[in-house]
């Protein structure tokens, strides 16, 4: 089993999105004191690696736990963006299939910690999304923390099409010239989002 982990650690550092509650852990129970470990968290549905459902951005949008358990696992497609350009062409060349997961590799998530990460990202063009519409993908995927600012026209786009996004990925480039599946698998909250813990098995 070849299986690298894409996801990132959900701690109390882990950053928000700005203005956001920060992400708290209170220990409730210890082995000493109480027979067991124990914590109480409190934590956004769209903290660290986790999914976007079309509830998020769209009034008459789908929760997380109404998506069929089948839209969280598929065949991975590895695109690089270079210079933080979204290139269609080089899309278009990728042979994306119905059904497949696509992950775009920026390299974004060295700055994960950087106050710049939430405001200082390339946006998505619309003719990228829409073509991935047209190629009825389940899932999109970035390693950064999400595919467009205000008023997220490109979350729209994607999530009126029943794509799921998931944001703040980490280790694409483990990816690249590689065949891989992806499961991306959300807590079953039912919510606009949720953490999820994604991984991708290596064909070979
Ligand atoms: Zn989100």
């Amino acid at each position: 089993m070849n299986l690298i982990d894409l996801t990132v650690p959900l701690n109390e550092q882990t950053p928000v999105y700005p203005g956001d509650p920060a992400t708290r852990i209170k220990p409730q129970g210890t082995l000493a004191t109480d027979g067991s470990n124990d914590h109480y968290i409190s934590v956004g549905t769209h903290v660290g690696t986790h999914i976007d459902a079309p509830l998020h951005m769209l009034a008459d949008g789908k929760n997380l736990d109404a998506m069929p358990v089948e839209q969280f696992v598929g065949k991975g497609v590895y695109v690089k963006v270079e210079n933080r350009q979204f290139d269609l062409e080089k899309l278009r060349a990728a042979d994306i299939k119905q059904g497949d997961i696509v992950l775009f590799h920026t390299g974004l998530d060295e700055h994960y910690h950087d106050p710049a990460y939430y405001s200082d990202f390339p946006e998505m063009p619309a003719e990228v999304a829409e073509y991935l519409v047209t190629k009825q993908i389940k899932m999109v995927g970035f390693d950064m923390s999400g595919p467009d600012h205000p008023p997220f026209k490109i979350h729209k786009i994607l999530l009126g099409a029943s794509i799921l996004i998931i944001e703040n990925l980490t280790n694409l480039a483990e990816l690249a010239g590689k065949n891989f599946t992806v499961y991306a698998l959300p807590v079953k909250l039912q919510l606009d989002g949720a953490p999820a813990r994604v991984i991708a098995q290596i064909a070979g």
